[in-house]
This record gives structure tokens, sequence and C-alpha cells, in this order.
């Protein structure tokens, strides 16, 4: 049984869909997906060589070697372009997710949805899909084992529509969907992080100034206002 957080992961990926997992560690989510019969095949793609054995292992525990291909590589190397249609990463921080997404743009032709479940910071996610012609669909949040996990799903489209109606970077920061349905989990998070910033802020007035605590303080009261705006 997958994690709560894996298994929202994997209800966003289409319905027949080739899928590339990439950091996919022990494979849970491609055997997963394809045992129920969701996709008809998958890549795990792995670029550390004990996950990347962890995957070889449980793919072969579950027989399920020839519908699913495990590949050593760092981030889209491990597939081909055109080989899939859906890409799921997940478990990793939001500049880690879209560095693997920049290096990799030459495999993303022919790829019709991305599924983004970062771990920590999820506007790094957000600017490159906005930069890259890719439009967010659908934002979840959850919450499980006391950690708050959000989950970004994407489509090729009109990157700004999500935006419309809202200042960017405060969607940026906080999600256009999150912040239009603001789910408890959503209000709880952003609740934490506040008192967080407040809290380092107080720090810092009772710091020795610099030119470093004053751009780190103007950034977190910019935070703080946005935070209050939204
Ligand atoms: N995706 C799984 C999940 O959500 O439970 C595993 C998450 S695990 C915390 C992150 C995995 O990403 C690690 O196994 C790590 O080796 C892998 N990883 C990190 N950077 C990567 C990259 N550039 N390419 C492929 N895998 C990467």
């Amino acid at each position: 049984k997958l994690s709560n957080r894996l298994e929202a992961v994997a209800n966003n990926i289409p319905e027949g869909a080739r899928l590339a997992d990439i950091g996919s560690d022990h494979a849970y989510l491609p055997c997963n997906v394809v045992k129920k019969g969701t996709v008809p095949m998958a890549i795990a793609g792995e670029v550390a060589e004990g996950p990347f054995q962890s995957a070889l292992e449980q793919v072969q525990e579950e027989s399920l070697t020839d519908k699913i291909s495990v590949r050593k590589g760092d981030g889209l190397e491990a597939i081909e372009p055109g080989e899939v249609d859906c890409i799921t990463i997940a478990g990793m921080g939001g500049t880690l997710i879209s560095t693997i997404l920049e290096k990799g743009k030459s495999k993303l032709e022919g790829v019709s949805r991305l599924v983004l479940q970062p771990n920590v910071g999820s506007f790094a996610v957000r600017r490159w899909l906005i930069d890259n012609g890719w439009e967010l669909i659908k934002e979840e949040i959850l919450e499980e084992d006391r950690k708050i996990y959000e989950i970004l799903v994407a489509e090729k489209g009109e990157p700004l529509k999500p935006y419309q109606h809202i200042n960017l970077e405060i969607g940026i920061l906080f999600g256009p969907f999150l912040l239009k349905e603001k789910p408890e989990v959503f209000k709880e998070k952003w609740k934490a992080e506040k008192r967080n910033w407040e809290r380092i802020l107080k720090q810092l007035d009772d710091a020795v100034q610099n030119d470093d605590t004053a751009s780190k303080r103007q950034e977190l009261r910019t935070k703080l206002k946005m935070a209050e705006e939204a």
C-alpha cells in the first residue's frame, strides 16, 4: 500500500499514460500504478546507486520487469524523447525538481502531464512552470506523519491562466488553487510559517545590524506582508 502522499500523486496520473517516475527510490509508485492497471508501462529513474538497486529489487520481487524499466541516470536523462506521456517527480525539494525539469527540457516534448510533489519550496516549481509554458491545472495539499506536502499537476497550456485574478508573486508563493480553496492544512502550514518568520525577524532585530541582516529582514517583511494579504 502506498503512503497517502504517493497515493495522491498516483491519483493524478492519467489512465493509460506511459509513465516516468524520476527519483523513484524503491519504485513503489510505478509498481503500484502498473499493478492497478492505471498505466501500461513505466520507467523508474534514479541517480543514486542505492535507490537504483532498491528499485531493481522491488520491480523483480513484484515480477514487473516486463512492464517497468529501471534506469540509472540524472533526472530526465533516464528517458528518451517521446517515450512517456506523464512524468512524476515526488519527495524532493522544489528547487531540485525545477532543476531536473530545466536540465531535461528537451525530453519534455510529447509529455502531456507533469505531477510534481515538492516537499518544500513549491514556489520554485510554479515559477519554472510559468517560464516554460506549463499550466497548473490542480493543486493538492495533505498532511501525513506531521509533515505537509503539496502536489502540483500541470499540462501544456496557458501558464498565467490560474493567476489571472491574483497578484503573481503571491500566487507563486502560496499556489493559486490552494489560495482560492484555502484548505485547513494550507492555513495551518502558513500560520506556522508566519510564526517562524516572525521569530526569525525578531532575532534579526536583536542581532548586530549589517547589510546581510538588513536584506534578510526586508525579505521576511515582504513575505509577512504577502502572507497577511493572502
Ligand atoms: N519519489 C520517491 C517518493 O516520493 O517517495 C522517493 C523520494 S526520495 C526522498 C528522493 C529520491 O530522488 C532519492 O532516491 C534520490 O536519489 C533521487 N534523486 C535526487 N536527485 C535526482 C536526480 N537528479 N535524478 C534522479 N533521481 C534523483
